[in-house]
């Protein structure tokens, strides 16, 4: 088949009178009309702006409906999946064909049930549990111990390199995508900073190796620079929420090739509405004070060239709700001195990168044939990005 788009983003560029062939639910070519052929059945969208399926890098499939990290240790599972399925259901109507999890109990499952076909959603990766140290992000640091060492909440806790690999080794079993760590403190956990380093570099060592060694790339939550540093020099492929980015954290992006996710959203949210929507204080209080640092360090890695990939790390309840995630893309172009084309190729092509499954991405030849009508140039109104009206996953149109 073949698609006759008004104006086609690829996730690389902008085409004017833009054409995709697709064969096999996979793009076989992208480009200018003229310029590419046309197999098969036609479809018309020529009135119509036309991108690639958006990616969310960082979120959370969970089910959550509270901000309280202390709700969801009480959450009942099955009704957490259920909620997740049906927040993977607006995800696709928002024009998210594929999503990346880092951190859930119940992602997992769901993935294997879109997979199936016995539910709708994105392509979904996930990395189940994410593994905190005792004390670290994951952690919750009000409740007993040994309540929360095997993963009451959305983390399970390891210390030592052999603990870390055995928990890593665990995620692989599972079925885990990627591989969620935590090498700093963070927002949302009440007695540890941003700024704070945590994990050992043996024990970041440890969960890298047995990671790559199955293919699973490794996300980690890192916020200050010494933690951000212990990640990238021990090989990890993503770094999530960057706050406080120096000039040696940088260096290490270019070097190692790394992602960078900031996770704008959930940050913009926190602050301006966070208030009235049960955040604790303590996730208020830091929240608030990172907020300034984290945009600069997102306009600098941006002036220095390193790949950055959209992630809302929206959870689910009404303060951070799945299907509100072209926040992120909004807050790009309006907050970081993103170009609207650059934000779609975050949003595109560089959340790609942070999956393992080369074929999601932009519009390119052996790509999935992954692709949304918005209701406007969003070169002209932002609002189009949250205006889907068309949704084909696989050259299929599903909504
Ligand atoms: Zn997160």
């Amino acid at each position: 088949m073949y698609v006759d788009c008004g104006t086609l983003f690829t996730g690389s560029e902008v085409i004017e009178d833009g054409r995709i062939a697709v064969e096999d639910g996979r793009v076989v070519d992208a480009g200018p009309r003229d310029a590419v052929e046309a197999p098969g059945e036609h479809v018309d969208l020529s009135g119509e702006v036309v991108t690639p399926g958006f990616v969310d890098a960082h979120l959370h499939l969970k089910g959550a409906r509270s901000m309280d990290p202390m709700d969801w240790v009480a959450d009942d599972r099955a009704e957490s999946a259920a909620r997740a399925v049906a927040d993977a259901d607006r995800l696709l109507s928002a024009g998210f064909t594929t999503v990346r999890d880092v951190g859930s109990n119940v992602a997992i499952g769901v993935r294997n049930a879109i997979d199936a076909g016995e539910v709708d959603g994105p392509r979904v990766f996930s990395s189940g549990l994410s593994i905190s140290q005792t004390g670290g992000h994951g952690d919750l640091h009000m409740l007993p111990h040994e309540w929360v060492e095997g993963g009451a909440g959305i983390s399970e806790l390891a210390d030592g390199a052999d603990e870390c690999r055995k928990v890593a080794r665990k995620r692989a079993r599972e079925g885990a995508d990627v591989l969620k760590i935590m090498t700093t403190g963070g927002v949302l956990s009440e007695k540890d900073s941003p700024r704070q380093a945590q994990f050992t570099d043996a024990e970041v060592a440890a969960m890298v190796e047995e990671a790559h060694r199955v293919g699973m790339p490794v996300a980690s939550h890192a916020q200050g620079a010494p933690g951000i540093k212990r990640a990238l020099e021990n090989g990890v492929d993503t770094i999530e929420h960057g706050f406080h980015l120096d000039d040696e954290c940088l260096d290490l992006f270019l070097e190692t090739d790394a992602t960078f996710v900031p996770t704008l959203s959930i940050m913009h949210r926190i602050v301006t509405q966070g208030d009235d929507h049960g955040v604790p204080e303590h996730g208020l209080r830091k929240a608030r004070e990172a907020s300034e640092a984290h945009f600069e360090s997102v306009e600098r890695a941006h002036d220095a060239g390193v790949p950055i990939a959209t992630g809302t790390d929206f959870i689910g309840p009404d303060l951070v709700p799945h299907g509100e995630n072209a926040l992120e893309l909004e807050l790009l172009v309006e907050e970081a001195g993103f170009s609207v084309e650059e934000a779609v190729a975050s949003a595109t092509t560089v959340a790609g990168r942070t999956v393992p499954d080369d074929s999601v991405g932009g519009l390119e030849a052996g790509n999935y044939a992954d692709f949304l009508v918005l209701g406007g140039d969003p070169r002209e109104d932002l609002n189009a990005l949250r205006a889907v009206e068309e949704v084909y996953r696989d050259g299929e149109r599903i909504r």
